[in-house]
């Protein structure tokens, strides 16, 4: 691990220089909101320095000086993540992205936005909707920055149909942490030119550059979606219709599960009621297609299938407010949970075929661990996210029952083809984790790739793995 250095007065009166008083916050009080994500477990850590870059040159300047006095830097965006990878664990300076959040150039020819990193997803959709476009991904928070979910790979809700973040970037614009400013690919759709450093530095959560420019793919809205909701006896039979579906062909965009416990929660969170909430497990989807007819004709296909596989009923709502009321549900799932008591997201992706497997490992090491875990996901990619909840223990007891329990899912998962971390990225919470998924070698040669961009070892360090 390198020696950093502490921030010093001279480095604190050298950054207002470069980027104004107002940009560079000093008060433990204004900086604590930058101590912490939306992970429930890690502790805060407030920086010695935050400091707001308004473009591409105020971010390049900073990262040249952090590194010549070896100053750890953490990148932020909207502070979403879920697995600590925003939090300054080694102190020094975080490096917020929220003023550079300009739309630079929405091209309808192309089909393609190019946008500065602290865009709000929120706004990427307002903005390319209006134009008469559309950004398919919904990845679970609009308050997070396009380039956080560069920056984690972000998935969600729909990438059954459309895939993950990385589906859509073409092209980025990034700072290394020597100062340095290089572009990657561009507005071409294909591309064999040599390595794809676009697509390594997606995912790569702040820990090769940071991202200071997206061009991102878009496409044509969808002319009609619809929810579908279906109660099974149990999550083993939801779970096991799901490929059943996906055979069928039809326009799914999204397939949730959900289980009883899960439905409980967010009822009693948000004080509402769902349908046929007295059963054990249910599916959620979102069916999209040109138009009404062939929606309702693809989700009468569902409904066969599901029928098949033992589901009580089906439930389509009939009006937008039903309809926003159940993806609401679903949306607001992970906040409830949060509040009710879990001390952990887990998203371990295994194959489609094999969540059924993998769900009824995790309850059976639920069962021996004596410690509650609620299992909801993406059923439709195999993305499982499961909540261990520490109601019933205290802290010191489920403190030593997590790490072990993690350790069981993680193997589970692993053994059915899987790996530990689907959508959210491994950050500082799950990089002890990371040997169950990846080989010596593999974790050695991203260490000299790490080496390779960031040689004083400044930027965003201690998150994904150790320094080797
Ligand atoms: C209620 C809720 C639901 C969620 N649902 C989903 C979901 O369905 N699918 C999903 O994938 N995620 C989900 N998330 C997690 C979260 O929204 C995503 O991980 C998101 O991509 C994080 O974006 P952010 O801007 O908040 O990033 P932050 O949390 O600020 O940062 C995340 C990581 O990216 C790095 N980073 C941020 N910006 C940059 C940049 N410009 N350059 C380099 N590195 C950068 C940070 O250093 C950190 O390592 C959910 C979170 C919540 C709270």
């Amino acid at each position: 691990m390198s020696e950093f250095k502490p921030v010093t007065s001279h480095v604190v009166k050298k950054l207002r220089l470069l980027l104004g008083k107002e940009n560079v916050l000093t008060q433990q009080e204004e900086m604590k909101p930058y101590s912490y994500d939306e992970a429930p477990l890690p502790k805060p850590h407030i920086p010695e320095l935050v400091v707001k870059p308004r473009d591409t040159t105020e971010v390049a300047k900073v990262l040249a000086l952090a590194n010549e006095v070896r100053i750890p830097v953490t990148p932020r965006g909207g502070g979403t993540g879920l697995s600590g990878g925003a939090i300054p664990i080694l102190g020094g300076i975080v490096l917020s992205l929220e003023k550079m959040n300009r739309i630079k150039e929405i091209d309808e020819d192309n089909f393609m936005v190019v946008v500065e990193p602290g865009v709000l997803l929120k706004d990427l959709y307002q903005a390319v909707e209006s134009r008469g476009l559309y950004y398919p991904l919904y990845t679970g928070e609009k308050s997070a920055h396009i380039g956080g979910n560069v920056a984690t790979n972000a998935g969600g809700m729909r990438a059954v149909k459309y895939g993950v973040t990385r589906n859509f970037v073409l092209g980025l614009e990034a700072v290394l942490p020597t100062g340095q400013v290089v572009r990657t690919g561009g507005k071409f759709v294909k591309c064999s030119t040599a390595y794809d450093l676009t697509q390594l530095l997606v995912g790569s959560e702040g820990t090769l550059a940071v991202i200071t420019e997206i061009t991102l793919r878009l496409i044509t809205p969808p002319g009609w979606q619809e929810v579908i909701f279906i109660p099974f006896p149990g999550l083993h039979q939801a779970i096991k219709a799901v490929p059943e579906i996906l055979k069928q062909a039809v326009p799914v965009m999204g397939l949730e599960f959900l289980e009883k416990d899960a439905i409980d929660i967010v009822e009693k969170d948000l004080g509402l009621e769902l349908p046929f909430h007295e059963h054990d497990a249910f599916l959620l989807g979102i069916l999209e297609g040109n138009s009404k007819e062939e929606v309702y004709q693809a989700a009468t296909r569902v409904a066969e299938v599901c029928t098949k596989n033992g589901a009580i009923d089906v439930y389509i709502p009939m009006s937008a407010r039903a309809r926003r009321k159940l993806l609401e549900a679903r949306e607001k799932l992970y906040p409830a949970l949060k509040r009710t008591g879990a001390i952990e997201v887990i998203d371990v992706v295994v194959p489609r075929s094999q969540i059924a497997n993998f769900v009824a490992m995790v309850k059976d090491i639920s069962q021996r661990y004596g410690m509650p875990i609620v299992a909801t996901g993406h059923a439709g990619d195999g993305n499982v996210h499961l909540q261990p909840m520490g109601r019933g223990m205290d802290g010191g007891e489920w403190a030593t029952k997590l790490p072990r329990v993690m350790e069981e899912v993680y193997r589970a998962g692993v053994s059915l083809g899987g790996t530990i971390s689907g959508e959210h990225g491994l950050g500082f919470e799950k990089k002890k984790y990371l040997e169950i998924a990846m080989s010596r070698e593999q974790i050695d040669l991203m260490a000299r790739l790490k080496r390779a961009f960031d040689p004083n070892y400044i930027l965003n360090p201690g998150k994904i793995f150790d320094e080797g």
